[in-house]
């Protein structure tokens, strides 16, 4: 757990993320408890991390004490193990779905035969349940099922590094900087404190900006290479927001990149499989998480039993929340 502060231009027009008085807005909404921050010098005073000439004048903060940073890597060994234990999971590796086909009498008495290859195997894996979370590879296993993602679904490959920390007498928080001045992520940054989830991170800091130069229409075109372009801004960023007592800021390590698969309005799309777009018929026995905007790791728990309830019983006690997230919105699927 950590402190959390969001900061930036008062009046910031929304990027993907939001802006300061939206996430002020749910944070009241919520009732969850914040501290305002109500000018540059505040911001500064509160954490002297950040420089304060690098903070134009109308920049407001909130902080969030209650935040945290999750350690993805022992989150998913936690799940895997507890799957394990039950003795019913089969994980085939290196294996890619080529084929996906729906049988027996629609919209009742669905099953499905995944057909899967690797490079010295193909089988068939027969089932009455089917959950699909294929990341930016959607529209390998949607395909068969006759949906198609439509052109405005985007992939963001986004860009990352690491920088050793100069001096622990510094408080670093979560921050993520609202800096942008149009409709648009240009300006929009964030980074993590040093983390004691392996050796290697407790003596530096992850940070990044929430903007790319790699958007992509198909998977083929992911190509992984860091942008020069934007590491070049992101370093000049930082260079005058964070205080240099606090961060080697000319000693970047390990720049790479991961991809966002961005849907047509930002939010993600989960929910029981229309048989065609907009159509309120649904593959019976199925449900998918797709599109997820860059944000639904968090999530994971609840919406694998949202989506277990889905394929099992065609519902969900958490419709009402899910309904902003429907695959049934306009321009997802062609
Ligand atoms: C820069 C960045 C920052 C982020 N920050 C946050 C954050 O602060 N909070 C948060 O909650 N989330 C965050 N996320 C989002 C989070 O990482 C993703 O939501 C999550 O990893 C998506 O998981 P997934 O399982 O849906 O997709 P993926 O992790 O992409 O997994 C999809 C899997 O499906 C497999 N697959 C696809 N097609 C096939 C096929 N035909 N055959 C076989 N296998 C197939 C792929 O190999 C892959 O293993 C961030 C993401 C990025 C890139």
């Amino acid at each position: 757990m950590d402190d959390l502060i969001f900061f930036g231009h008062k009046d910031a027009p929304l990027t993907t993320e939001g802006n300061v008085s939206q996430v002020k807005k749910t944070m009241d909404r919520m009732a969850m408890p914040y501290e305002y921050l109500d000018s540059p010098d505040a911001i500064h005073k509160r954490f002297p991390v950040f420089n304060r000439e690098a903070l134009p004048s109308d920049y407001v903060g909130l902080v969030q004490a209650s935040s945290a940073s999750i350690n993805v890597q022992a989150a998913a060994s936690a799940f895997f193990s507890a799957a394990m234990k039950t003795g019913r999971l089969s994980v085939l590796e290196k294996y890619a779905v080529s084929g996906l086909e729906p049988s027996g009498v629609p919209h009742q008495n669905q099953t499905y035969a995944i057909y899967a290859q690797s490079e010295q195997d193909a089988l068939c894996i027969r089932g009455r349940h089917l959950i699909l979370s294929p990341g930016v590879w959607a529209d390998s296993v949607l395909n068969p099922l006759g949906l198609h993602q439509t052109r405005d679904w985007k992939i963001w490959q986004m860009n990352y590094a690491y920088w050793p920390v100069k001096s622990h007498d510094v408080k670093i928080p979560i921050w993520f900087e609202f800096g942008n001045l149009d409709a648009n992520d240009h300006g929009t940054f964030y980074g993590f404190p040093p983390l004691n989830f392996d050796p290697s991170m407790a003596n530096r800091v992850k940070m990044s900006a929430d903007y790319t130069y790699d958007v992509f229409d198909h998977p083929a075109q992911i190509h992984h290479k860091v942008s020069q372009r934007l590491m070049k801004e992101l370093s000049g960023h930082l260079s005058s927001l964070l205080n240099p007592q606090a961060i080697h800021l000319e000693q970047m390590e390990d720049a790479g990149t991961c991809l966002y698969s961005m849907s047509p309005d930002g939010k993600l799309v989960i929910g029981r499989i229309p048989t065609q777009p907009c159509s309120e018929t649904f593959y019976h026995g199925a449900s998918m998480c797709i599109m997820e905007s860059g944000r639904a790791f968090k999530y994971a728990p609840l919406f694998g039993r949202v989506l277990v309830e889905l394929a099992i019983d065609g519902k969900s006690p958490y419709q009402s929340d899910l309904d902003i997230f429907s695959p049934l919105r306009e321009g997802l699927f062609n």
